[in-house]
């Protein structure tokens, strides 16, 4: 097995360790052991990646959109040839089954390719006059340094879409990456290193979150927050962001509802959503959480899909055949545990599951329940982790009521065989992103982000491109 690395930071093209030596450990969930450290930034290094970002930023922005281009194209090649290793090492600190690390390494280096494609034309316009001889131009400038504060769950996935982004529009950033799972992004700012990104364009640091939000957003230098996160921490950053009139993107919390009707292909369903349901152990804002199945096809759904989450293999995602790995800390393992035992003590009934997996690391089983009441915590708050909530419904309206009931919008599945009712919903339910009779989100393509208490703007398609511009307008009269 190869060596886990121990994680610095990235400022001005160096790559650095604390001033004050502070480091963090790094621990692998599936054993609950230290396999590494991180460096801790402290203020002296924020200071410093501040002002890298201010040059950095004069520097690219000055820096063609196809020169842009070309680099992050050279970086996206050597993200594929190194996606081995940081794949290895992404599963031994974050605890997802390898192969779901590949997936996630081969995503990430088809983000990189579709934005800087989309950077290329970033186009203004030009707005017809109202008089002759005047022109109006639309032009699309990078709107400043960026700062990027990101999860645990995706620890590459997360902060490519950020730094795509961010760079492929002539903006820098300082990434604050995460402090469970630093070794893995490390490797994906180094490969834009490497194929020649300027120093100062991106910085990468790690430390406590809030003392690096607090100090990164209210400085001047800083123009854009971006954030990927729970909605509680969410709510902070941007009523921070608020205070300073910076410009904010929001990827938040989700509680995604799943409508299952009964003409829908139950076989196709219980396979797509177990597999949707499992994948990073259910750590995924976009997870399905709430199944909202037709009275008659319940039953059949039911034991389908009980029976398909009692054949997973739960174990270390380094282990070939691993299917499902643990949860990322010690801290969730709780939150989970908690949200299913009080929701047992009110009456749901664990149709499987319902219990941390015996082992030194973080397990919990895949688990099912039934029984639920909308007024159960867990009804209501993300468990972010393996947990199926089976809720039969009668009328088409009734799932729609469940489905809109929280203040999350971000995620929503179908399975149905009506193409009227795949149009009612389309219509109907209120989240950022709908997928019906298919598991179709997350394509660098296609716009990826919630509304409501989900958050705000998008990280996919070209839209992830609007919220790093400027829109700006020139008019000139240039003959009379
Ligand atoms: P958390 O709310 O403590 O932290 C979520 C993320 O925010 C972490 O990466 C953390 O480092 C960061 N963070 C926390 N306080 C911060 C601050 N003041 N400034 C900047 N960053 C800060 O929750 P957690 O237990 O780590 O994760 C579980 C919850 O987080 C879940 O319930 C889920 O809603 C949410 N989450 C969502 C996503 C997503 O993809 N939308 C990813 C990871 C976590």
């Amino acid at each position: 097995m190869m060596s886990y690395p121990d994680t610095l930071l990235f400022i001005d093209g160096q790559w650095q360790a604390a001033s004050d030596g502070r480091t963090l450990d790094v621990l692998n969930p599936a054993t609950a052991q230290v396999i590494g450290t991180v460096a801790h930034a402290g203020q002296p290094e924020l200071a410093q990646a501040l002002a890298a970002a201010r040059r950095g930023f004069a520097v690219w922005s000055a820096t063609p959109a196809f020169q842009r281009y070309q680099i992050m194209r050279r970086a996206a090649v050597l993200l594929r040839e190194r996606a081995e290793e940081a794949a290895t090492c992404m599963s031994l600190e974050q605890g997802k089954p390898v192969a779901e690390a590949h997936a996630e390494m081969a995503a990430a280096a088809d983000i990189i390719d579709w934005m800087a494609e989309e950077g290329r034309r970033a186009y203004g316009r030009l707005v017809p006059a109202r008089l002759m001889g005047v022109t109006q131009s639309v032009i699309r400038t990078p709107v400043g340094p960026v700062a990027a504060f990101c999860p645990w769950n995706f620890p590459v996935n997360q902060v490519v879409r950020k730094v795509s982004a961010a760079l492929a529009t002539g903006c820098s950033i300082i990434v604050k990456a995460p402090e469970e799972t630093p070794a893995s992004p490390a490797m994906l700012i180094r490969a834009f290193a490497d194929a020649g990104v300027p120093p100062g364009v991106i910085g990468l640091v790690y430390g406590t979150p809030a003392e690096i939000s607090e100090t990164l957003i209210a400085d001047d230098i800083i123009r854009k927050v971006t954030f990927t996160g729970s909605t509680a921490v969410g709510k902070i950053l941007a009523s921070l962001a608020g205070t300073h009139m910076k410009r904010v993107t929001m990827e938040l919390g989700g509680h995604g509802p799943v409508i299952i009707t009964a003409d829908a292909d139950i076989t196709r369903a219980v396979s797509l959503l177990a597999a949707a349901k499992i994948r990073n152990a259910g750590q995924v804002c976009v997870s399905p959480t709430r199944f909202l199945i037709e009275k008659g096809v319940f039953e059949a759904f039911r034991s389908a899909y009980v029976a398909r989450m009692q054949a997973l293999v739960v174990g270390n995602g380094q282990r070939s055949g691993t299917q499902m790995g643990p949860v990322v800390s010690q801290r969730r393992l709780e939150a989970i545990e908690a949200l299913v035992n009080e929701a047992r003590d009110s009456g749901a009934k664990v149709e499987t599951g319902g219990t941390r997996l015996a082992g030194p690391g973080y397990f919990y089983a895949p688990t099912v329940l039934t029984g639920l009441t909308a007024d159960m915590r867990i009804m209501n708050e993300e468990p972010f982790g393996p947990i199926s909530l089976l809720c039969p419904f009668d009328t088409l309206e009734d799932a729609i009521a469940e489905a809109n009931r929280l203040p999350y919008g971000l995620a929503a599945y179908a399975f149905t065989g009506s193409g009227a009712v795949a149009a009612r919903l389309r219509d109907t339910v209120r989240t950022g992103m709908l997928t019906i009779n298919h598991i179709g989100l997350s394509l660098p393509e296609i716009p990826f982000g919630g509304i409501g208490d989900s958050g705000y703007g998008s990280e996919g398609g070209s839209e992830a491109l609007d919220a790093y511009l400027d829109t700006r307008l020139v008019t000139s009269m240039d003959y009379m």
